[in-house]
């Protein structure tokens, strides 16, 4: 399945016009890039390379062009922006490039994911296995997840970065970026007039994912909640559209939503945690039992939690004296 492909378009306050390309990344996920004319032709995000993802750029291009009368072909693009360093996001980067010899522009926290993208992706894997190890999930747990983790060898060949994304006006363009780390270390929120380009910072409907920073720095609770405050108080904002499911008509009533729903997965955890409990196990209490790669995501998502009220002397490690020597040991929290 390809999802349905139709494309929608805007225009900004001051009349530059936007098109939402819905993208097939993977099973059951569709990744909104968004056509941009300006002085240049901007693509936000190229979706993911994997299976029919680059067909399903295409088809949108040509959709566009049939529904809406656009004469732009993704040979046209001048400028590729990033929002983020995932896969489905930046994964069509290739593709785009070899069509058209675009500039590719991400923010500075990302730019080695995209140049470096093996050395990333092996160097993340360690760190992945660190932090599993110290989780309470069996070692035959542990090293089926890190070969899950694996699916994204080879996918994407590394490029060499045009233009490093920093906080404000994006140079030569109509932009301003805005930095909101957490989902990402490199995660930017785009704004363009009265339209603000959201990418995985604030979704419709469903919560971004969360990784501890223990992992990843830049990532995590706390900078996540910093930066939705951050753009919570964005002026001039009339319309929000993320990167995926659908547009976002009042950004900060679901910044407001999603920092509610953390707060209560925040209580959750802590009242699991009455007794001692490792990783795994606040990961099963919070999401009953997963299978495969959503066993990972659970854990990740689990982690933030129990990392964010770990830095905040809200949760304890119980078991410190008994692990003392060990290396890599599997903890214990409980609420003080
Ligand atoms: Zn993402
Ligand atoms: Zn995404």
């Amino acid at each position: 399945m390809t999802g349905e492909e139709i494309v929608t378009r805007y225009q900004t306050r001051s009349g530059i016009e936007v098109f939402k390309l819905p993208v097939w990344a993977f099973a059951d996920h569709v990744t909104n890039c968004y056509l941009v004319l300006d002085d240049a032709v901007t693509l936000i995000d190229c979706s993911s390379a994997i299976g029919d993802a680059n067909g399903s750029l295409e088809r949108c291009f040509a959709n566009a062009r049939s529904e809406f009368g656009l004469t732009v072909d993704l040979k046209d693009v001048d400028r590729l922006i990033i929002t983020h360093g995932h896969i489905d996001h930046f994964g069509g980067a290739n593709h785009v490039l070899e069509q058209s010899g675009a500039t590719i522009a991400i923010h500075e926290l990302d730019v080695s994911t995209l140049q470096n993208f093996e050395e990333r992706r092996v160097i993340a894997a360690k760190d992945l296995q660190v932090f599993l190890k110290r989780t309470g999930l069996s070692a035959e747990r542990v090293a089926s997840m890190l070969e899950m983790n694996r699916w994204s060898k080879g996918v994407f060949q590394s490029v060499k970065v045009d233009i490093v994304l920093r906080e404000g006006p994006m140079a030569d363009s109509p932009f301003t970026i805005h930095h909101a780390p957490g989902h990402c270390p490199g995660q930017v929120c785009l704004q363009l007039d009265d339209i603000l380009f959201t990418a995985d910072h604030v979704l419709d409907k469903i919560t971004p994912h969360q990784s501890p920073e223990f992992i990843s720095r830049n990532m995590g609770l706390g900078h996540y909640f910093d930066a939705l405050k951050k753009i919570r108080v964005v002026e001039g904002v009339r319309l929000g559209l993320g990167g995926h499911l659908r547009d976002i008509p009042d950004v900060a009533k679901r910044i407001d939503e999603t920092l509610a729903f953390h707060e209560l997965r925040l209580e959750k955890t802590r009242a699991i945690c009455q007794e001692p409990k490792t990783l795994a196990e606040i990961s099963r209490a919070l999401f009953g039992k997963r299978e495969s790669y959503h066993v990972l995501l659970a854990i990740l998502e689990a982690g933030a939690h129990v990392e964010y009220l770990y830095e905040r002397g809200l949760l304890q490690v119980v078991n410190h004296e008994a692990i003392e020597d060990a290396v890599n040991p599997v903890l214990q929290y409980q609420v003080l």
